[in-house]
């Protein structure tokens, strides 16, 4: 094999891999498919644990904002809520190029080759095992382990016959914005309203001038996605209602997609890992997939270091880094949050989840939402939503039921 690992996808898990098994002394091919790192959104509010696996200070370029505290609102009746700093920890707001120019830059030192304009089309396949990738048509490149970092539409998942049944996307939009009058930078707002959907509108100042406007929507059914107005009308109307935006100048606009139902039953097979998005390695409830895949990342750099040494990439070998990942807290978060969401969607086919949230805003302390966000759910918590909230619990349960019944999964 020509190289240890070829890692399709240089976002910020194929990054993250291909800076730490390079910095273990690995071979590493990363292939994407943009012109340049910087063309594809990386996500921007994390929080202490990002920092600390992307091994960069507060002071570093990498962070341009902190946040003393986040306040959920509804756009349609002003009931809001608001979690400080010692309930959440520090939250920053990262500038997304700074963080993938320095992944890059360390990986490239480290002796990877990152090639752009190269797009997987498949994986290659000897037997089961999975022997490297084939990219932009006609060309192919071999490796001992491949790893699919290649986001939430991952041509290493499918051609490896990866499965999710239960894949729900959550799509999002955001425009930066420059010329603002932000009153307070350090807070950052989550609003949710019948405009938005199911999912929020954010808005994360980057300073008193600029701020980062965006919205992620879940599709709970085709009909209710119709009836909403498109997500660029909805964040153009929040901008030129509000004082602070009002005469702000789009300066960029980007988006993309997130799955929001948790880890796929297996993200491991011989010769062949999943990382990030591809995984479905993201904290559904807020759409939080940065920490969650940069931790994956290091973790499948450790783990492919140990195939190298043992020269083994079976299918037992691979699932050793899924059997470690699945264990952390990160994960568990994942998957609590990730049924939470299905939950959620399900019961939002057939009924109203802005009237839901808009409960939960309105009578939930911070203490439990900051709980709910993080998928810390303890037996405490739990027992004062289900007697604070039980008619809204027994909704989404009757809701879930009844559209289970309906769709069958
Ligand atoms: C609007 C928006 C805002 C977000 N905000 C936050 C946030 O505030 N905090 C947070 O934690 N998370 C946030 N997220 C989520 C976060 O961005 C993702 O979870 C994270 O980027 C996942 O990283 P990834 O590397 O797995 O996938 P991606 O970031 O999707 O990267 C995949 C990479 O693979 C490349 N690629 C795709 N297909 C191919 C192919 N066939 N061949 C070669 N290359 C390919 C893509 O071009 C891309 O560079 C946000 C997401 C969106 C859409």
């Amino acid at each position: 094999m020509t190289h240890d690992l070829v890692i399709a996808g240089a976002g910020p898990a194929g990054l993250m891999t291909a800076q730490k098994a390079s910095q273990h002394g690995l071979k590493v091919l990363l292939l994407e498919r943009h012109q340049t790192l910087t063309d594809s959104l990386m996500g921007e509010l994390v929080t202490q644990k990002a920092l600390s696996l992307l091994n960069v200070p507060d002071t570093s370029e990498c962070v341009v904002n902190r946040f003393k505290s986040i306040v959920g609102e509804s756009l349609d009746t002003g009931s809001h809520i608001a979690v400080d700093r010692t309930l959440l920890g520090n939250s920053y707001l990262l500038d997304e190029d700074s963080c993938q120019e320095l992944m890059r830059d360390r990986a490239v030192s480290n002796g990877a080759e990152l090639k752009c304009q190269a797009k997987v089309d498949s994986v290659i396949k000897e037997g089961e095992q999975v022997v490297g990738v084939k990219y932009n048509g006609n060309q192919e490149s071999r490796a001992s382990l491949t790893v699919g970092a290649d986001g939430s539409f991952s041509k290493v998942s499918s051609s490896a016959g990866f499965a999710h049944p239960r894949w729900l996307l959550s799509y999002g939009y955001r425009f930066k914005l420059e010329g603002c009058r932000i009153e307070d930078p350090h807070t950052a707002y989550f609003y949710v309203g019948r405009d938005v959907g199911l999912g929020y509108l954010w808005l994360y100042p980057r300073s008193e001038s600029e701020t980062n406007l965006g919205i992620g929507r879940v599709p709970s059914s085709r009909l209710s996605w119709e009836r909403l107005p498109p997500m660029k009308d909805v964040l153009m109307k929040y901008m030129r209602k509000h004082e602070e935006t009002k005469n702000a100048r789009i300066a960029n606009v980007n988006g993309g997609v997130v799955p929001c139902t948790g880890l796929i039953p297996s993200f491991t097979g011989a010769g062949v890992a999943l990382c990030g998005n591809a995984a479905g390695q993201v904290s559904s409830i807020v759409g939080g997939g940065v920490t969650t895949c940069l931790h994956a990342g290091t973790l499948l750099a450790k783990h492919a270091k140990r195939m190298v040494e043992e020269n083994d990439y079976s299918r037992e070998s691979t699932l050793l880094y899924e059997k470690e990942y699945r264990k952390s807290r990160l994960a568990r978060s994942i998957m609590n949050t990730g049924n939470g969401m299905y939950a959620v969607s399900k019961y939002a086919m057939l009924n109203d989840p802005v009237a839901a949230a808009e409960t939960v805003l309105s009578q939930l302390d911070a203490s439990t939402l900051n709980d709910v966000i993080q998928g810390r759910l303890k037996a405490g918590t739990i027992l004062s939503l289900m007697t604070d909230f039980l008619p809204l619990v027994v909704r989404i349960g009757a809701g879930y039921v009844k559209s289970v019944a309906i769709t069958g999964v």
